[in-house]
């Protein structure tokens, strides 16, 4: 039996920091403030930005939403996004994308202060990861996967790693982070071949694939650490969710795994916090 990573206890643990640090800030008459910026009323985006609400109220932090209606133009959602990103009161932002395809959303995500991207929707944001520059934010998601890792004591340094996607927001940042702590990473995606040895191969697999229980008996092997970001929709139970690892398969041969739900997902809302607090810190240091 696998020892089972829960996302709610590294949480936990990042929401006590969080108390504290807000505290103090609060001593000097600061209140760090999370932005949201939703264009619509997809329900994904809705149930996240509930738990982030949550999360920040939880903390003692202030959140806001910017909601827009889908048709907004343009030069108005860029005025209104410029402004927001002007607001002296708000220390982070989230904005929620894809936006409606009548949007030029890289000009868009362009507007958001770098110092304020606490989910590196910029390009500035994203080089700051990629040089490993410490006042960049990578995204909340591989930033979740590293929390739980150092959360369960898991070594990285020197160890093999294979990250299985290679998105900009998942698979290509949580691969930096891997590399910054001393992994030696593998990138895999669609044309990978040999794709389960491969995965089988790693010591440290982090599946970011979107897709339901790709990974299987045949992906893992004992002694592995697996890390599953994955949700989708689960083929076998309508209405729930599942992740990109056949958690039935897996768990009995692996020696630590996440689960979805319960997991990874768990655990960004608290990390969107953190960032938002450290952007604080930052912007009033
Ligand atoms: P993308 O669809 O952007 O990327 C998926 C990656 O997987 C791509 O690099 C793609 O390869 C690769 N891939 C797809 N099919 C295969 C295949 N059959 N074999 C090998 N590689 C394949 O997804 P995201 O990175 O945005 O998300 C990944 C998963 O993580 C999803 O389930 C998503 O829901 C979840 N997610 C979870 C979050 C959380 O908070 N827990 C937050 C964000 C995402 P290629 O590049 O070659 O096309």
């Amino acid at each position: 039996m696998a020892e089972v990573l829960k996302g709610k206890p590294v949480a936990d643990a990042i929401k006590a920091e969080l108390i504290n640090r807000v505290e103090k800030l609060k001593t000097r008459g600061i209140t760090p403030k999370l932005g949201i910026i939703r264009v619509g009323a997809r329900p994904d985006d809705l149930f996240y930005e509930g738990g982030a609400k949550k999360t920040c109220q939880g903390v003692g932090m202030d959140s806001e939403v910017f909601e827009f209606p889908e048709n907004i133009d343009q030069a108005s959602f860029e005025k209104a996004v410029m402004e927001i990103g002007a607001k002296k009161d708000v220390n982070g932002i989230l904005m929620f994308s894809p936006l409606p395809k009548t949007l030029d959303e890289r000009k868009i995500r362009s507007l958001i202060p770098v110092e304020k991207d606490v989910d590196c929707l910029t390009i500035g944001g994203a080089a700051k990861v990629f040089t490993d520059d410490s006042t960049g934010f990578p995204p909340c998601t591989p930033t979740a996967c590293m929390e739980m890792l150092h959360f369960y004591n898991i070594p990285i340094k020197g160890r093999k790693c294979v990250v299985l996607g290679r998105s900009l927001v998942v698979g290509k940042p949580m691969a930096m982070l891997l590399l910054r702590e001393h992994g030696t990473v593998t990138i895999c995606h669609s044309r990978t071949q040999n794709l389960p040895d491969v995965c089988k191969d790693a010591e440290i697999l982090v599946a970011a694939v979107g897709r339901a229980k790709m990974v299987k008996a045949d992906f893992v092997k004992p002694g592995q650490i697996v890390i599953d970001v994955g949700i989708n929709a689960d083929p076998d139970n309508p209405g729930k969710y599942c992740g990109d690892v056949d958690f039935a398969q897996a768990e009995p041969i692996v020696e630590k795994i996440s689960p979805v739900p319960a997991g990874v997902g768990s655990v960004t809302t608290s990390v969107l916090c953190k960032h938002t607090l450290l952007a604080c810190e930052m912007q009033n240091a």
